[in-house]
């Protein structure tokens, strides 16, 4: 295993300084942030990430949920998954957030996880994790060894001819139909990125995963106020019940009244080369009648420009079924 500097931070300041000495903040980068250390450490072991510094970042007082003055909650980037789940408002107001994560890896897992590692977890695509294979995202212009390798359970919307990887959060699901935003410290101050923003498509760049740049550190996640009343669903499906990354999810945030939806929300999981908010589903649905027809339209305009890889074109009506059951199961309440 390759060598390098570890320094415990002391300040936010401090911290963002310290890395924003980085040549990158994408991969590759030359000095990284460690919260749970669950993608990090595994990919050093693998040296997929070869970092010189590793700056942890536990110390930071970057571990509360917070209520929001005028509704919301304020997420601290170290919150472990595990408390996050189990935290009473969100578990009542924001439950597909928590079912989300419920569903995701294991509880030692969950017990490590932090919100900002979650956001910035890797892709799961084999190639990338085998530094004997060509992969584009892992060593640019190399090549994409999954096109015509094993992509079974990789993506079919957002790929690009240089990288079809799926972002495998269960969380970031949640997240994008919450309509989150992520907070972020850098050298030029703070900011605070629409969650729709903050991963990006493959294209030519698939190396390049976030808007982050060297020094970002991401500080918190707000949620906007709850929805009285909104009916909240996580459905996942996979190779097996725990353990397991999604082959395709669906998050919904739904209101009905009189027995039409007032209000929808949709992202797809296990699908897409980012977390996946499907705005056709929700102009499909909106403002009409809360019934399976419906749902399974919506579905069918969520997957219009899917794309299927040599052997994961089974995910397209995997991912149909999964949203129109999501959907389904709101309604009913
Ligand atoms: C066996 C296994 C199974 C899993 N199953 C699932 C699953 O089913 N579903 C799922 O969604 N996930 C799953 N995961 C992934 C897991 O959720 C992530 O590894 C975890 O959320 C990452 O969080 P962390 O705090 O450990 O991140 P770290 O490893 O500490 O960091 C990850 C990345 O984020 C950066 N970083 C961390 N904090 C900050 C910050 N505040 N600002 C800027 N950069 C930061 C680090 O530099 C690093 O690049 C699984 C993981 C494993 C190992
Ligand atoms: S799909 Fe992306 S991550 Fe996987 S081998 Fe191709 S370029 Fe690499």
């Amino acid at each position: 295993m390759h060598s390098f500097d570890f320094t415990r931070a002391g300040d936010a300041a401090g911290a963002v300084a310290m890395a924003a000495k980085a040549k990158t903040a994408q991969q590759g980068a030359d000095i990284r942030f460690v919260a749970g250390g669950t993608t990090l450490i595994d990919l050093m072991k693998l040296n997929v990430e070869t970092p010189t510094r590793v700056i942890d970042i536990n110390r930071l007082p970057l571990d509360k949920i917070e209520d929001l003055p005028g509704g919301g909650m304020k997420i601290g980037a170290t919150v472990r998954n595990s408390d996050l789940a189990h935290h009473p408002k969100i578990n009542k107001d924001y439950s597909v957030l928590s079912q989300a994560l419920l569903s995701g890896a294991s509880a030692q897992l969950r017990n490590m996880a932090t919100t900002a590692g979650n956001l910035l977890q890797r892709t799961r695509c084999v190639y990338f994790r085998d530094t004997a294979m060509r992969c584009n995202k892992r060593e640019p212009g190399t090549g994409c060894s999954a096109i015509n390798g094993e992509n079974r359970t990789l993506g079919i919307l957002g790929t690009s001819e240089h990288c079809i990887a799926t972002n495998p959060s269960d969380m970031c699901v949640a997240m994008a139909a919450l309509e989150a935003t992520i907070h972020v410290e850098g050298m030029k101050g703070t900011r605070a990125i629409p969650f729709g923003e903050f991963h990006l498509l493959p294209g030519n760049t698939p190396y390049r995963e976030t808007v982050l740049e060297p020094g970002d550190l991401i500080t918190h996640v707000t949620l906007p106020p709850p929805r009285s009343g909104s009916r909240q669903v996580y459905l996942k499906l996979r190779d097996r019940s725990s353990y397991e990354f999604a082959l395709a999810s669906a998050a919904v945030v739904m209101d009905v009244a009189d027995g039409k939806v007032t209000y929808i929300r949709v992202a797809l999981g296990g699908v897409g080369t980012k977390p996946w908010r499907s705005r056709e589903a929700e102009e499909t649905l909106s403002g009409k009648a809360a019934n399976s027809n419906n749902f399974r339209m919506a579905a069918e305009a969520a997957l219009r420009i899917a794309k299927p890889q040599s052997q994961n074109g089974f995910k397209i009506e995997l991912a149909k079924r999964c949203l129109t059951n999501a959907l389904n199961t709101a309604s009913q309440g």
